[in-house]
């Protein structure tokens, strides 16, 4: 089984992921409480965290989403490959009867000569001799071209045999893959199941704690975007959501966090957790 050896190499970006990772598994040790009076800091705390957990489920379900693609290409390689040899053994099949017909033709033609040799015995006149000789020469050539047709799909079968043999050990090669696969991904989707279901339970837990003004405009916001992102950090002086700039002094009342700020372009809701 081939394996993914690609290498990651770490960037800013890994670093950030790092960090996140980090982050959510603090949040999954702890239980959210309900933001005490008017601290938006707080509330927009939670926010952040809820969508971590959020975006760590939509991880799970995209990657359980392309697990099974695997699967189906290797069931696809190996319907084609059956197909394949079928149609080489029907081909196998149709050539062998082709041999017998000629087999069939050659017996015709010899006990033709002999019936012609027979009746030479027995001629009249050097006429009628002549006749059956030239039909002993027809019967002649007709053996002669159907060993040669014998001998022509004798060489197309053992040709075929080959190209079966290939296919043989190529549908074996497939389907020891795919019963591979096929465990690998049953453990990946029982494993996933459980992972998601937990982070699941994390999430109510937020959206319990959560106003549900602010809920209602998170949700909104996760349905819009395509990445499925509400609430996003600020990024190298830009939205990490449309990476668009953010002019310096919306920066620094994201940072203060004193109050719920959006991105002027996408509209999601910005955080700044930086020193
Ligand atoms: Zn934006």
């Amino acid at each position: 089984m081939a394996k993914r050896t690609e290498k990651k190499i770490p960037n800013l970006e890994d670093k950030q992921n790092d960090e996140k990772d980090a982050v959510l598994q603090q949040i999954m040790k702890t239980k959210p409480q309900a933001a005490g009076g008017d601290s938006v800091e707080q509330k927009l705390r939670l926010l952040y965290e809820m969508q971590l957990v959020d975006s760590a489920i939509d991880d799970i379900r995209t990657l359980r989403g392309e697990l099974p693609n695997e699967v189906k290409f290797l069931e696809d390689d190996i319907a084609g490959l059956e197909t394949r040899i079928f149609n080489i053994h029907a081909d196998i099949k149709r050539a062998e009867i082709e041999i017998s017909k000629h087999k069939l033709e050659i017996e015709n033609s010899k006990s033709m000569i002999k019936k012609y040799e027979e009746q030479q015995k027995n001629v009249r006149n050097n006429r009628e001799f002549e006749s059956l000789s030239k039909g002993i020469e027809f019967q002649s050539l007709e053996i002669e071209l159907c060993e040669k047709k014998i001998r022509e799909i004798n060489l197309t079968i053992k040709d075929k045999r080959n190209l079966e043999e290939t296919a043989k050990i190529q549908l074996d090669d497939r389907k020891k893959d795919l019963q591979v696969k096929q465990i690998e991904l049953d453990k990946i989707i029982l494993n996933t199941k459980k992972e998601e279901q937990v982070l699941e339970n994390k999430s109510a837990d937020y959206r319990k704690v959560i106003e549900p003004r602010l809920l209602a405009a998170y949700e909104r916001l996760r349905r819009n975007a395509r990445n499925g992102l509400a609430v996003v950090e600020v990024k190298r002086d830009a939205c990490g959501g449309c990476f668009n700039k953010i002019p310096p002094q919306r920066q620094v009342d994201i940072k203060i966090g004193k109050r719920l700020i959006p991105c002027e372009y996408c509209g999601r809701i910005l955080v700044d957790w930086s020193e």
